[in-house]
Order: structure tokens, then C-alpha cells, then sequence
């Protein structure tokens, strides 16, 4: 099978340029101002389009069991969403049960992502620290490419793990070759904070931010720092919500450390009033960290620009308005913490990035593909237009706009955290490995054709270079 997409213009970090593509068994295989087609080729025009790499976002939470309640995707859904919003592989957070092998784990999370209709990997959460999670790290790099965990710094009795866990976690980590996400807020004093805010009769879903201010997530940015330091491990900070602990990160990769954050769309474009929403709404935007002061947008925008924050991961952690989030509307604390967004990453990041003139065209690629691509060991495959690369494609009408709106939208929430937005640009079709998956804006790709990603694993000295 052989598809031609003719006068596109091509997008990649190096370079912005007018060329055709010709794709063979879903990789590209040439590159040309012009490619003649022969008989029986599948032929796209993408004039006066561009064409982008397909979106990878390594922070996605589908089927994900959470807080006594579960994600509203599964892989059926949320690669739906995603394919529609022009990502075309993602990397999903595992949940492991307490007792059980991350190798056990992580087949059931496989079985799980049968159904995805786009490429997937995992990252296997650790919660439970023993002395068989050392022993399988090599095994799940080695044999199952799984070349990356996270660790969480909060959730305590769920999810945390104390600091001696972390350090000897990542000291093995770091020897073979797993990068480790951190979720970064100091569970404890968050947890007193709590505590204090209920008895104070303090309930409504602003206080979700109150009691987790700033300082709670740069102490434990700046600790997760000091001990991938001290362990010599690489880590990435997932979520970074604001410029407090940007700086923690800006400070260690200036001593060396192999230090990469990660920041999302909903702290680029929306800020913390957005809690004190009247009848509840409130609940909608209830996430971990919170949204922050709407002045911490400016800097997470030039940290983008800098490579000071290497990627932007939707952390699509989706609950439903009605039945879900409303569980919480006489105490915040039983708000499920978590947002979509995976459908709308690809265009938020263009629109507010691109478009409003914060980023360029280049540096929109590296964040939503490139980088991630390099940072989870799927570069050279994933992450770029070139010879040699799976045809992931998002075909892009930089000139026409659309309306965001939950009706229209294919992820499987009753909100959307950016409904009414007008947006500029439109993804007109995805391809994945050469297939199209989405035409004209609409899903046509075929569930469960999605592919297992076997992850190189992590090499300091190749992230040091590249990202
Ligand atoms: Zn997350």
C-alpha cells in the first residue's frame, strides 16, 4: 500500500518546507518537492496545509482506577479522542494493585490496551515499595520496554512513597536506563492543610487550591530533584503547574542534573478563579496541582520557548461532571483530581502557542512530539518527519477556525474544560503508520488496531544532547 500526500507544507524542528511525502507500508520512504504518482497510489492533497508530526502524549490516565472511582475512558474512547485531536501514540499510567508483581501488572494493562486504536506504551507506577520491584526494573526495560515508572510524592496510603523509597528506587532505576515521572507535592503537609480547611467548614472546591498552594509542589519538586541528583538517575517532573517550581527545575539542570519537566494546557490557559465557578462548576476544574494565579501562565509559556519544560502532556484524567465530580459538592476532598484534555492538547497548544504568537511553529512540534518522542525512547521511529519514520501525520488548516464544544467532542465526558473557545486551525486528517485515521475531522480508524510501543530505554547522555 502506497499513499502519496502531495504540497503539504512539512514541519519538523529543523525545518519548515513545501515537499511531498510518499509512504510505503506506513513508514516514509521519500521525501521530494515532487513525487509523480503511479498507478494504483493513494493520492492526498494537503495544499495549503501543514504537515506535523503526530502528536505523542506520555500523560494519559484511561481505565485508570482512582480515589474510589475510575476514569471515564478506557482505551476504546480516549484513543478515539485522542486520534480525533491529532495524537497518535500515547503513554499511559499504569495502576498497580497492592501485592502484585509489576510484571503481572503491566499484562493486564496490555490486555487493556488491545482495544487502542492508536500506538501504546506504559509507565508502571510504583506505590508499593519492596525488594522484587528492583529486581523486575531491569526485566521490564529489557523485556518489555517499559522504560520508564513514576513515583508520587503525595496520596498517601494510595499512592505515595517516602524519600528512602525514592532514592533506591531511582538508584536503580538510573543504572538501568528507566527515566522516572515524579509527581511533585508534599503529601503530608497538603494532608494537615486538609485536615484544617474541613474543620474550619471550609468545603467548597477553591479550597482544593488553597490547600495545596505553591510551596507544596517547589519543596517537592526541588527534593525529587535533589534525589535524582543523589541517586544519579534522570527524572521528569509531570504536570509543573507554576513558576515556583519551574525555578527548582531551572536550578538543578544548571547543576547537571538529568532534570526534564513536563507542564499541560490547562495550566497554560486557565487559572485558579476558575474553582470559585458559582453551583459547583467549580467542581470541573478540580485537578493535582490546582490551577494556579493566572500570573504563572507567562512564565510556563517562556519556559516552553527556553527548553526550560521539554514537553506538554495532557494529563487526561477525565471524571464526569454529573455523578463523578458532584460527589464532591459539599467537600472538596472527595473531588475526584483529574481533568480531560486529550482531545484538545494538540489544538489548545497550537491555538494559544502558535497562533497567539507565543511559540513557533518549530518549537510546537518539539513539545508535542519531538521531545516527548526523545525523552520515552521512541526517537527515531516516533517524533518527526523523516525518511524512515512511521507515517504518523496530522494534516493541519491553519486557516479556518472551530468552536470547542463537549458536543462535538469524542472524548467520553459530560464538560469540556475549554467549552466555547474558538480556535484557530483545524486538523483536516491523521494518518497512523500510513493509515488514515481521521478524514475530514472524523474518526474512521478502526479500534484495536492500535500497536504495542517496545521503549528503547533511557541514555543520560543522549537526553543530555537532545532535549
Ligand atoms: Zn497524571
Amino acid at each position: 500500500m502506497k499513499t502519496i500526500i502531495q504540497n503539504g507544507t512539512i514541519v519538523t524542528v529543523a525545518d519548515i518546507y513545501k515537499g511531498d511525502l510518499l509512504i510505503e507500508n506506513g513508514v516514509i520512504t521519500a521525501i521530494a518537492d515532487r513525487i509523480i504518482p503511479e498507478k494504483d497510489v493513494h493520492v492526498i492533497d494537503a495544499s495549503g496545509q501543514y504537515l506535523f508530526p503526530g502528536g505523542i502524549d506520555v500523560h494519559t490516565h484511561l481505565a485508570w482506577p482512582f480515589q474510589s472511582t475510575g476514569t471515564a475512558d478506557d482505551f476504546v474512547s480516549g484513543t478515539r479522542a485522542a486520534a480525533a485531536g491529532g495524537i497518535t501514540s500515547i503513554i499511559n499510567f499504569t495502576n498497580p494493585k497492592k501485592g502484585q508483581t509489576l510484571l503481572d501488572n503491566l499484562q493486564e494493562w496490555k490486555k487493556k490496551g488491545e482495544l487502542s486504536l492508536i500506538d501504546y506504551g506504559f509507565h508502571s507506577i510504583i506505590s508499593e515499595y519492596n525488594d522484587h520491584v528492583l529486581q523486575e526494573l531491569p526485566i521490564l526495560a529489557e523485556q518489555e520496554g517499559v522504560t520508564s515508572i513514576k513515583l508520587f510524592m503525595a496520596y498517601k496510603g494510595e499512592l505515595m512513597v517516602n524519600d528512602r523509597e525514592m532514592f533506591k528506587i531511582m538508584k536503580k532505576a538510573g543504572e538501568v536506563g528507566i527515566i522516572t515521572n515524579v509527581h511533585a507535592e508534599n503529601g503530608d503537609i497538603i494532608d494537615e492543610l486538609v485536615e484544617d480547611s474541613l474543620s474550619n467548614g471550609n468545603t467548597d472546591p477553591i479550597f482544593h487550591a488553597y490547600t495545596r498552594p505553591p510551596i507544596t509542589e517547589s519543596e517537592a519538586t526541588g527534593r525529587a530533584l535533589s534525589i535524582a541528583e543523589a541517586a544519579n538517575a534522570s527524572i521528569y517532573i509531570v504536570h509543573v503547574s507554576c513558576a515556583d517550581a519551574l525555578e527548582k527545575v531551572e536550578q538543578a539542570k544548571r547543576r547537571g542534573v538529568q532534570a526534564f519537566a513536563e507542564t499541560c494546557p490547562h495550566y497554560l490557559v486557565l487559572d485558579e478563579s476558575y474553582l470559585e465557578l458559582p453551583d459547583f462548576e467549580g467542581g470541573k476544574y478540580v485537578c493535582s496541582p490546582p490551577l494556579r494565579e493566572k500570573w504563572n501562565q507567562d512564565l510556563l509559556w517562556k519556559g516552553i520557548s527556553s527548553g526550560l519544560i521539554s514537553t506538554v502532556g495532557s494529563d487526561h484524567c477525565p471524571f464526569l461532571f454529573e455523578g463523578q465530580k458532584t460527589v464532591g459538592r459539599n467537600n472538596f476532598t472527595m473531588i475526584p483530581n483529574g481533568v480531560p484534555g486529550l482531545e484538545d492538547i494538540f489544538p489548545i497548544v497550537y491555538h494559544y502557542g502558535v497562533h497567539e504568537g507565543r511559540i513557533s511553529l518549530q518549537k510546537f512540534v518539539e513539545i508535542i512530539s519531538t521531545g516527548p518522542a526523545k525523552l520515552f525512547g521512541l526517537y527515531p521511529k516516533k517524533g518527526s518527519i523523516g525518511i524512515g519514520f512511521d507515517a504518523d501525520i496530522v494534516i493541519f488548516n491553519p486557516n479556518v477556525s472551530r468552536v470547542i464544544s463537549r458536543e462535538k467532542q469524542y472524548q467520553n465526558v459530560d464538560y469540556n474544560l475549554y467549552e466555547g473557545r474558538v480556535v484557530q486551525g483545524a486538523i483536516t486528517r491523521v494518518l497512523s503508520r500510513g493509515e488514515e485515521i481521521v478524514r475530514d475531522g472524523y474518526v474512521i480508524g478502526e479500534q484495536g488496531r492500535g500497536q504495542y510501543l517496545f521503549r528503547k530505554k533511557n541514555s543520560n547522555i543522549e537526553t543530555r544532547v537532545t532535549c
